[in-house]
């Protein structure tokens, strides 16, 4: 398998931020996972078109999350949210064997993708057997923010790191792809000054940078996914 999948984890976003975001895979007709965190006019419009997106859950088991107070609300409160998610990335990368294996058993996650290995050649998806639960897993290979950090960052889909032997799995972020910052500072000193989903247009567009970053990153990728094939959901992952 040598194959570039799309994901997204919204990550609490504005509604304009998703909406930007599905806009541009819609007008593409480019097939992504989302990964939901919350209830949001926005969910409906991802919602109708099941023909491109497959909705995946993004549970937040970390202190304070609004997403509940054991591991269980939370991932009953995302089965509500998204009832037909059969594949599943935790915030923050969340994880141990037994989450994992309730998530399979008791709240029908057959594929998960919680695990950052990136720039790795030659992933694979690998089936966690424990205990009856089966659990399909696949490392992801590349994601908007933690290319913030690198020294030599991957922002041009013409990079050839990114064409290596494998599965690849981008993720990328609403709001990161709104900012299309290069610079993590710039999100974290936003944050403090307003909740994410009430950040509107114009109090980003100071914010926002011109140039290569995760906006044209995600574009390139949609147009390659376009040229070729319109792109794969994560749960194709495991249809021989
Ligand atoms: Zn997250």
């Amino acid at each position: 398998m040598n194959d570039y999948f799309l994901t997204i984890d919204v990550d609490w976003a504005a509604d304009w931020m998703i909406d930007y975001v599905a806009d541009r895979l819609i007008e593409k007709n480019v097939k992504a996972t989302w990964f939901i965190t919350h209830d949001s006019p926005i969910l409906n419009k991802l919602k109708a078109h099941s023909e491109l997106f497959e909705l995946g859950i993004h549970p937040n088991c970390l202190p304070e999350s609004t997403q509940g107070n054991t591991e269980d609300e939370v991932l009953q409160f995302m089965k509500k949210l998204v009832p037909s998610a059969t594949t599943m990335r935790t915030h923050a990368l969340y994880q141990h064997t037994r989450f994992l294996r309730k998530a399979a058993l008791e709240y029908d996650i057959s594929l998960d993708t919680s695990l950052l290995l990136p720039r790795v050649p030659n992933l694979s998806p690998f089936c966690l057997k424990w205990k009856e639960a089966n659990l399909w897993r696949i490392p992801y290979f590349l994601e908007d923010d933690m290319e913030m950090f690198e020294e030599n960052p991957i922002w041009s889909w013409c990079d050839l790191r990114i064409h290596v032997p494998g599965v690849k799995i981008f993720d990328f972020h609403p709001a990161y792809i709104a900012l299309n910052n290069v610079n993590f500072d710039v999100y974290e000193n936003l944050k403090p000054l307003k909740p994410l989903p009430q950040w509107t247009i114009d109090f980003v567009t100071p914010y926002i940078r011109e140039g290569i970053g995760p906006k044209t990153l995600f574009l390139e990728m949609v147009h390659y996914l376009a040229e070729n094939g319109g792109g794969k959901w994560m749960k194709e992952i495991l249809i021989k």
